[in-house]
């Protein structure tokens, strides 16, 4: 675009030709209307016919008086005006003509010939003087010219009107944009800025005229806004799309709204240069811009740009934002020859916490944890949640890896308090991995999968600890890796087993019940306790499948020894927490029984106190149910897990089963200050039966023997065995 530097200064001038027309033209070119005023009849009826000859259109007037009616009557355009008269003279006609009649024009015709009489009738507004006697032609002339410029004035008073609506009618468009249009003189200062500076920045427009662009740019966009302000280029080449941000009005009142604000804007710019005239070349005289707000758009790609680099849940960077850092990290520890650690972090027993306190606790639970973690880290640290329950950890610049092992200590320490969720206390632990760069891996994938291993690693040595990675996890992690295959395919190829372990009523000496427990006989590796692939079962959620296998095995297995006359025996059978929390838990144990035609009461299900505090509501929901249906319940290594009893109330509970490590330390019958006798007394207020397990001695046998109900269970009783082994162990009992 180009645009004339005239423009810049509001200043128009317009082609206005000449007035050159001294000859009379008829009519003057226009459609006037003549007011011929004299007191000599004569007088008027000649002037009338001469002008008429020329084509005007005449009316008269007698005199000064007359001359006024007609005026107020009718449409006059101009006057040819004696000026002595009787009455009213052409003086006096002329000053109302200046008062009410302005647009009117006089031309006076006189037999004065003074000159003071002259000036005065010019003064009065006349616009010429023509002395009586005069030759007709200078008449039509003098008539002529007069017409002739007023016609002109006319146009020229259009003109100004229609230019006045159509600078209105712009100002309205320009400053009614929802865009900044502003134009920069050639220095660089503001020489227009529209009304849309006010409610974007909080600047009058008066406020930036003459002041120099720069003080309205943020200082970090100089630059930027430089390369756009100083465009001199014009056409496709200029300036598009340029974005910064600019400078907000503060401190004064009633403006604080903008205080310390920027907006982020988007212009586009362009050189703006005169119209070339004559010889003269075009000449630079500014820039012509327009700047659109784009701060909400500016808002919304930051927002996208969070969500894409950050966990919405715990606020922290997400895996792409910590391989960004990791690389970064890997190649600045290059240069300056440093170390920095990977940690790979994983909550234990997290998938257990969140089946069975449901997500929304599971979801605080991690909020918790993040903030603790963060609470452990330098300022150059980046933590980052990569998956449900694993975090990863980049520390950069450390010595060596005491460090890293100390940040690790660190965490582990900060994390041991008690969370409480929905008003129960969870403990949380967390199982670290670290890699070191560069011994451990050079590159993000390598150092990221090590320290995973190192996680795998102590994850399935016993939990809530930190390990360095070392070579030999490689084969660990496989044979981790392997594991959980296998287990899957266990359940196809009827790897699982159910061995039985009896349980003794002591007073009688007989068995009156046997808890089910799971072996594997695997193909390799021979047989497997449930140590050794019930956690992972759990944590992949292979259990539910497992339960239900085992539900359905050991309830055939009651039902043969029915058949076979071993009657009086109860089955126990082991529930993980995962498998309770099922919401069709109680009427899939219904349904075995049945299908197996069990009675209830022929059912102990054993569950542990950590599984019960979970979700106390719905364990006593589903207990109830199945006691309805006379199903037992035990209580599994009673005495470890919470202290609060509470529960013993709430639940419809049969069994205690005392956990081993209570009846470990017994050494003679005499030892009454154990806490066997302290539950067993319990017990019995609570109408409660007890089982001991890891009766592995005769002298626990003697000291049970003194209390009165209690069941026992121990490898000195009996161990574990196969299906068959306890038949036939059963049937001796039977013959006995
Ligand atoms: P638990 O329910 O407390 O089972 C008793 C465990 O103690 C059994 O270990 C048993 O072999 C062992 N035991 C029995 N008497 C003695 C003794 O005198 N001394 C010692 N040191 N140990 C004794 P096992 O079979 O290895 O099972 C371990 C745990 O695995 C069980 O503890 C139970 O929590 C879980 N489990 C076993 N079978 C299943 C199952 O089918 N489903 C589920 N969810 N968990 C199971
Ligand atoms: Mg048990
Ligand atoms: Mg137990």
């Amino acid at each position: 675009m180009k645009a004339s530097a005239s423009w810049l200064d509001a200043k128009y001038s317009f082609p206005i030709s000449d007035y050159q027309g001294e000859e009379a033209q008829p009519n003057g070119g226009c459609e006037s209307r003549i007011l011929i005023v004299d007191d000599e009849a004569r007088m008027r009826a000649s002037v009338k016919d001469l002008l008429e000859a020329y084509g005007h259109r005449c009316s008269l007037a007698t005199g000064g008086a007359d001359a006024l009616a007609v005026l107020a009557r009718e449409q006059v355009d101009l006057l040819l005006l004696d000026l002595n008269m009787p009455g009213v003279d052409g003086y006096e006609v002329m000053h109302r003509v200046q008062a009410e009649y302005s647009d009117v024009d006089v031309i006076v015709v006189s037999g004065e010939t003074t000159f003071e009489s002259a000036t005065e009738a010019l003064r009065c507004g006349a616009q010429e003087f023509l002395r009586k006697p005069y030759a007709p032609e200078d008449l039509a002339r003098v008539v002529s010219r007069a017409l002739k410029k007023r016609a002109l004035e006319r146009n020229i008073q259009e003109m100004h009107r229609c230019l006045e609506a159509s600078e209105h009618r712009y100002r309205f468009i320009v400053n009614n944009s929802p865009d900044i249009i502003y134009m920069l003189d050639s220095e660089g200062k503001f020489a227009f800025v529209n009304d849309r500076i006010k409610p974007l920045l909080g600047y009058e427009t008066e406020d930036l005229i003459g002041r120099h662009y720069s003080e309205f740019v943020h200082k970090e966009d100089i630059q930027k806004a430089r390369f756009v302000f100083d465009e001199r280029r014009t056409g496709n080449r200029a300036s598009r799309n340029i974005e910064f941000r600019l400078l907000c009005k503060s401190s004064s009142l009633p403006y604080r709204y903008f205080e310390s604000r920027t907006i982020t804007i988007e212009m586009n710019a362009m050189g703006v240069y005169t119209a070339p005239e004559g010889d003269d070349k075009e000449r630079y005289v500014g820039t012509y811009g327009v700047a659109r707000d784009i701060s909400e758009r500016k808002r919304a790609e930051e927002l996208i740009n969070y969500q894409l680099y950050h966990d919405l849940l715990t606020n922290l960077p997400n895996r792409s934002l910590f391989r960004d850092r990791l690389n970064l990290a890997i190649s600045q520890a290059k240069r300056n020859k440093n170390k920095l650690a990977v940690m790979f972090l994983d909550m234990d027993r997290f998938k257990m916490i969140n089946d069975s306190l449901g997500h929304l606790a599971g979801d605080q639970l991690l909020q918790t944890v993040a903030l603790r973690l963060q609470s452990c880290l330098r300022d150059g640290d980046t933590l980052a949640r990569v998956g449900g329950d694993e975090f990863n950890l980049l520390v950069p610049d450390i010595a060596g890896r005491e460090d890293a092992g100390m940040v690790a200590h660190k965490i582990i320490e900060r994390l041991k308090g008690p969370v409480v969720l929905d008003g129960y206390e969870v403990f949380v632990s967390f199982s670290i991995g670290i890699a070191i760069f560069p011994e451990d891996g050079q590159s993000i994938d390598v150092l990221i999968k090590n320290a995973d291993m190192a996680m795998y690693h102590i994850k399935t040595h016993g939990k809530n600890g930190y390990e360095f990675f070392a070579d030999n996890m490689k084969s660990a992690f496989h044979r981790q890796l392997s594991l959980e295959n296998g287990i899957r395919k266990a359940l196809e190829k009827k790897e699982f087993e159910l061995f039985y372990q009896p349980q003794y009523d002591i007073s009688s000496n007989r068995i009156c019940g046997m808890e089910a427990l799971i072996r594997w006989s695997h193909p390799e590796r021979g047989l497997l306790l449930p140590d050794q692939f019930i956690p992972l079962s759990e944590e992949t959620g292979l259990i539910i499948e497992i339960g239900n296998w085992v539900l359905d095995s050991a309830c055939r297995e009651l039902k043969s020894w029915q058949q076979l006359g071993f009657n009086g025996v109860q089955m126990a059978v082991n529930i993980s927490a995962a498998q309770l929390m099922q919401p069709e838990f109680e009427r899939r144990v219904l349904e075995v029984l049945k299908k197996h035609g069990v009675a209830g009461e022929q059912l102990e299900i054993e569950i542990t106190e950590n599984i019960l505090m979970k979700d106390m509501d719905q364990a006593v929901s589903k207990f109830q149910q199945l006691a309805a249906n006379g199903v037992r319940m035990a209580v599994d290594d009673f005495g470890i897990g919470y202290s609060s009893l509470s529960y013993l109330h709430s639940l419809p509970l049969n069994t205690l089963k005392i956990d081993r490590s209570f009846i470990s330390g017994i050494e003679s019958k005499k030892d009454h200050s154990s806490i066997v006798t302290a539950v067993l007394a319990m017990a019995r207020e609570l109408d409660l039966e007890v089982v001991v397990e890891g009766v592995e001695r005769e002298a626990h046998v003697d000291y049970l023997r003194q209390l009165q109900r209690v069941r026992a269970q121990g490898f000195f009783l009996g161990r574990p065995e196969p299906a068959e082994e306890v038949r036939k162990l059963l049937r001796r009992q039977q013959d006995a």
